[in-house]
């Protein structure tokens, strides 16, 4: 069955942009991902992380998969360490880091992997990417749609860096 999954990308270390697009195009090329739509590019600053951390870029991907969302987090996860992404660890900068925001409505709590992101409702950087790509997405655990938990203070601090450009195919 194909499911639909909705996925975060972020880097605040080194060429970000370039970073980002690398990651997009290796998705698109890894068997049992379709890349069906992207985000803009959003510039915020790092959160709850030390002083003088880099700032992020983030932008939300939507795919089509056969993977579960177990073996989509196993993709991801390939996708990073190709990047040289072993910083292992929370609150850590990083070339590339992939979260998986939504898969289908599905709610997963296991010890690898909690979907919805446990902190998708507190994170403007990746609730904003995520609705400019559906804006009608309903959270799965409250029923509630996302853009309801934005207001406009949020707007302003995560900030659209450039338009998408046509996905290619
Ligand atoms: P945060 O999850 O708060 O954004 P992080 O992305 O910095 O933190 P990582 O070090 O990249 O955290 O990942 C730690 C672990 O989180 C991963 O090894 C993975 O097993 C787990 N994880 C749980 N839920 C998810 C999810 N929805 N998407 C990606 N990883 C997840
Ligand atoms: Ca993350
Ligand atoms: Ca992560």
């Amino acid at each position: 069955m194909t499911s639909t999954a909705y996925i975060l990308i972020g880097s605040n270390l080194g060429d970000r942009e370039k970073y980002l697009s690398s990651a997009i195009a290796m998705i698109k090329e890894t068997p049992g991902l379709e890349l069906c739509d992207r985000s803009s590019v959003y510039s915020s600053e790092a959160q709850q992380m030390a002083n003088g951390t880099p700032s992020f870029l983030n932008q939300a991907v939507k795919v089509k998969t056969e993977f579960t969302s177990s073996e989509l987090l196993t993709a991801l996860q390939t996708i990073e360490q190709a990047f040289g992404r072993t910083d292992k660890g929370k609150q850590l900068s990083r070339t590339i880091d992939l979260d998986i925001l939504l898969y289908d409505a599905e709610i997963v709590e296991t010890e690898r992997l909690t979907i919805p992101h446990p902190e998708l409702l507190n994170r403007a950087f990746a609730l904003i990417p995520l609705i400019e790509i559906d804006p009608e997405l309903v959270h799965p655990l409250t029923g509630r749609r996302l853009k309801d938990y934005l207001n406009d203070e949020d707007f302003k601090l995560v900030r659209q860096k450039e338009e998408h450009g046509p996905v290619i195919y």
